[in-house]
């Protein structure tokens, strides 16, 4: 579990990721695709499912903010995140034993 905050607009908290799930849409693709060449015996096709396959993966990683969809969030504890923290939030990173920001006091 990684505490990230957002440059763009200093959201802090998990970042959102693409899940296993997004791959059932793969496995879809190569299906049609994978039929569509058993039938036509023409192969380029496969180059479609391909890159595809290929472009799902390189942004597979990729997190955005939760707030904004923007794709700088950074971690809290990192130089970047620890600018991005002051200039947004005026304070130190809370302690990295609690992945919320801190309690209001009542
Ligand atoms: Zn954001």
């Amino acid at each position: 579990m990684t505490t990230k905050i957002c440059q763009h607009c200093g959201h802090i908290g998990e970042p959102t990721s693409q899940g296993m799930g997004s791959f059932f849409v793969d496995v879809m693709i190569w299906m049609v695709f994978i039929s569509f060449t058993l039938f036509s015996a023409f192969l380029p096709f496969l180059l479609i499912p391909l890159a595809w396959s290929i472009y799902h993966i390189t942004t597979y990683k990729t997190i955005t903010c939760p707030e904004c969809e923007n794709l700088e969030m950074v971690r809290i504890n990192s130089h970047k995140g620890k600018l991005a923290m002051t200039r947004f939030h005026g304070q130190r990173p809370p302690s990295l034993h609690t992945t919320m920001p801190p309690p209001i006091a009542h």
